[in-house]
């Protein structure tokens, strides 16, 4: 049973734009404000956004969001915080201030130490410990590049007199007045230095990255007892924080083994459930923590999901519109789509930056075959839509093969999810449903829910799911020899673009 009359505030900082959402009991979206914040490039491969300007945005989209519900901050039962993930930055304790900007997820400055480190053979240790891979991704390998690079920085971690955090950590800092410093668990789980069976640091991961305890954050759950943080600076409670891919996990209720959620945006973001047991990835796919919680009898209880992630899918789109010019909007690619039967053997793999999961071939690069002299237009568009489609097939097929439990439903959102041939497409080729819900916000409406569990505006994780609701569901058409015949064809076109053969 829901409270009635429940309102709950979500800070959702994302990558390009600061965003707050208040939600009532029953998951609806009552106000938003978003605002975006700068990108800072200083030299190719960094990216950086300024610590202060994430906050201040982030301040003044929650008091527009409040003001634009019409309500009073007492009548926010709670709020929860969700995150570009493995963003971070480092501050001073005693004055507040960042001594850097924040470095970016897509910020590739660690490469090298990432390469020494591989060639020292420690991947498979890190990948036991973490779940996660040797990549400049993951913060922990650039926050020891920033103290390799910056010797005082180091000496003052050493001393405790500086502070890392994760988006997540520093907003709270800010909303409690500097008396928290702490991180939750499925934000810890992308640093490189948790390890997924305690959820604590990891001693081995520290000493090799060489990074000085003193520095981190407490790990914290994420659902929360309204007293367990400080007050914030807004009388309203912190009681759920989640990284976003985690968040929408939880958004779209995909809570119990085998359920999936797959983000269609530039790229695609594909999670998987897979309960409260590690499932280790024979695949390069990440194992990751999706959240964790305490049981009426103080136990930590973890859930876990195995990742995987498609560097290029709108962006196909984005690539035929701008550099092709073979359409004007994203949109268009529906109809053009439909027009013809197929693609004529047509098939495109946007390897533009390389392979992803679970090829990993980083030299890979781009390729069109099957063309013939009756290849038109809507025959390439329809390919590249059908690129999103196996892609995502590629990562799913191969996390089914790590669970234990295999996908029996995906649930999707994200930009492209609004394209209905694309989504009819993915259920024919993967054999199984394919469900868009009509609130496509789920990374806010997931952490607007765990913040809803801590503060008892919900009762139980299921109390909170049921708020879902299917938008549309796509049902499988295709006879399954047809669509394995299709991914074989799609696969010898992915031979093709790679970079050894
Ligand atoms: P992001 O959060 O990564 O910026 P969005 O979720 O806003 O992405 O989705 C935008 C992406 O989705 C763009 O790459 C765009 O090309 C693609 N897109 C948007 N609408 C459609 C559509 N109807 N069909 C196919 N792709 C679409």
């Amino acid at each position: 049973m829901n409270h009635r009359n429940a309102y709950l505030l979500a800070i959702d900082q994302g990558t390009t734009s600061s965003r707050s959402l208040i939600f009532n009991e029953l998951g609806q979206i009552v106000s938003m404000a978003q605002k975006p914040f700068r990108q800072f490039y200083p030299e190719p491969g960094w990216v950086e956004h300024d610590p202060m300007e994430i906050w201040e945005t982030q301040l003044s989209c929650v008091h527009s969001a409040i003001a634009q519900a019409g309500l009073q901050h007492h009548q926010i039962q709670a709020m929860g915080i969700t995150n570009q993930r493995e963003t971070f930055l480092l501050w001073e304790r005693a004055s507040g201030r960042p001594v850097h900007r924040a470095i970016v997820w897509q910020d590739r400055r660690s490469s090298a130490l990432c390469q020494q480190w591989r060639e020292q053979g420690q991947e498979s240790m890190i990948q036991e410990l973490t779940g996660l891979l040797l990549d400049p991704y993951f913060s922990g390998t650039k926050l020891a590049w920033v103290l390799k690079d910056k010797p005082e920085l180091r000496r003052r971690a050493v001393k405790g007199e500086l502070c890392f955090g994760t988006m997540d950590s520093w907003l709270i800092w800010q909303l409690t007045d500097k008396a928290e410093h702490v991180i939750d668990r499925s934000n810890a789980s992308r640093t490189l230095m948790m390890n997924l069976s305690t959820g604590q640091w990891d001693q081995a991961m520290l000493e090799l990255l060489d990074i000085p305890e003193a520095v981190l954050p407490r790990i914290i759950d994420s659902v929360l007892a309204p007293d367990e943080l400080s007050p914030s600076i807004l009388g309203i409670p912190i009681t759920g924080i989640a990284g976003d891919q985690q968040a929408a996990l939880f958004g779209q209720a995909a809570i119990s083994p085998g359920m999936a959620k797959n983000t269609y945006g530039t790229g695609c973001f594909m999670l998987m459930q897979v309960g409260s047991r590690i499932r280790r990835s024979h695949h390069r796919l990440l194992s990751t923590c999706a959240w964790s919680h305490n049981t009426s009898d103080g136990r930590m209880t973890m859930d876990y999901a195995l990742e995987g992630s498609v560097f290029v899918a709108g962006a196909a789109l984005q690539w035929l519109r701008d550099e092709l010019g073979l359409i004007k909007h994203a949109q268009e690619s529906e109809a053009l789509a439909a027009s013809v039967n197929d693609t004529g053997g047509c098939y495109l793999v946007p390897a533009f930056t390389g392979l992803g999961a679970p090829h990993w071939d980083a030299e890979a690069r781009g390729v069109i075959s099957g063309i013939t002299r009756g290849t038109n237009r809507a025959h390439l568009v329809r390919a590249a839509l059908e690129s999103i489609a196996f892609q995502s097939a590629e990562v799913l097929l191969a996390m089914n093969a790590d669970a234990a439990e295999p996908l029996r439903e995906l649930r999707v959102d994200g930009g492209a999810s609004a394209n209905n041939w694309l989504m009819q497409f993915q259920a024919d080729i993967l054999g199984v449903g394919v469900d868009r819900p009509k609130i496509l916000e789920s990374t806010a409406l997931g952490v607007a829910q765990l913040a809803g569990l801590g503060c008892g505006v919900f009762d139980s994780v299921q109390s909170c799911t049921t708020m879902r609701q299917s938008e549309r569901l796509f049902m499988p058409k295709m006879s399954r020899d047809e669509a394995e015949s299709k991914m074989s064809a799609w696969l010898s076109a992915v031979d093709r673009s790679k970079s050894t053969r």
